[in-house]
């Protein structure tokens, strides 16, 4: 990624509130002092990765997001009933995955829409995370995204699964990284390394480590947000309250 880039995304992200755009969970301790990581797994579902992916996350006791084509949804439907029905979260990665750069913002938003029915029609569940194919945007998109109320959901580590060979080049790469709280991890279930990640982390028994969906942060800002408003709230009536006694008080003297 460029450094212009990057400078772009980490600008984005301290201006925009988490429910516009996403690319790395809370790092402060949760409530239960763990490290909380978010898996998120894009370009199913597959027939065949897939089903091993929730095969491996159920055994593990994990929950992980993914990020679905509207097209393989439509052509395997009960693996994304199962993905559902297993506690894991959907989001939305447009309708055919097109080149970002070949795509108009009509098209794109056009694709959102269609893969958001979609997946209620499946699962009943109205999706409102949103992640563009290569995590690349324009402002137009971002806007309907936003005018669609999607959460825009980009990642901070990246083992670039999708360009490895072979297994041992994930077992390297999961060798070196360090789990970091507030991690948004970027997996893809179109081909078989995910599997390979999700095995050497259930090898580990990570105890201090929950690995939740990213909808999980969201609620706990909005949680945060409404507690924030509140105290705003008390402190704004105290304010009141003590201004009314100041004026009151010459009158009752
Ligand atoms: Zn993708």
């Amino acid at each position: 990624m460029s450094a212009l880039r990057q400078f772009f995304k980490s600008s984005l992200k301290a201006m925009l509130p988490p429910s516009w755009l996403l690319i790395q969970g809370p790092q402060s301790a949760s409530s239960t002092g763990a490290a909380e990581v978010a898996l998120t797994i894009d370009d199913g579902p597959h027939p065949e990765h897939t089903p091993r992916v929730l095969d491996l996350l159920a055994s593990a006791g994990m929950k992980a997001t993914f990020f679905v084509v509207g097209d393989s949804c439509r052509r395997y439907p009960d693996v994304v009933r199962r993905i559902a029905a297993e506690g894991h979260e959907l989001g939305n990665h447009t309708w055919f995955h097109g080149e970002p750069s070949r795509t108009s913002t009509a098209t794109f938003l056009k694709e959102i829409q269609q893969t958001r029915q979609l997946l209620r029609d499946l699962t009943g569940y109205d999706c409102r995370l949103t992640r563009p194919p290569k995590g690349e945007l324009t402002l137009g998109k971002m806007l309907g995204l936003w005018r669609q109320q999607q959460t825009i959901v980009l990642w901070n580590v990246d083992p670039k699964d999708y360009a490895m060979h072979d297994r041992n080049e994930m077992l390297g790469w999961s060798k070196k990284y360090h789990i970091r709280n507030g991690d948004i991890v970027l997996l893809h279930d179109d081909q078989p390394y995910s599997a390979t990640f999700l095995d050497r982390l259930a090898a580990q028994s990570l105890k201090q480590t929950h690995f939740i969906t990213v909808s999980h942060w969201l609620s706990r800002h909005e949680v945060m947000s409404v507690d924030r408003q509140r105290e705003i709230g008390r402190n704004l009536s105290t304010h009141e309250e003590q201004n009314a006694a100041a004026l009151k008080s010459p009158l009752a003297s």
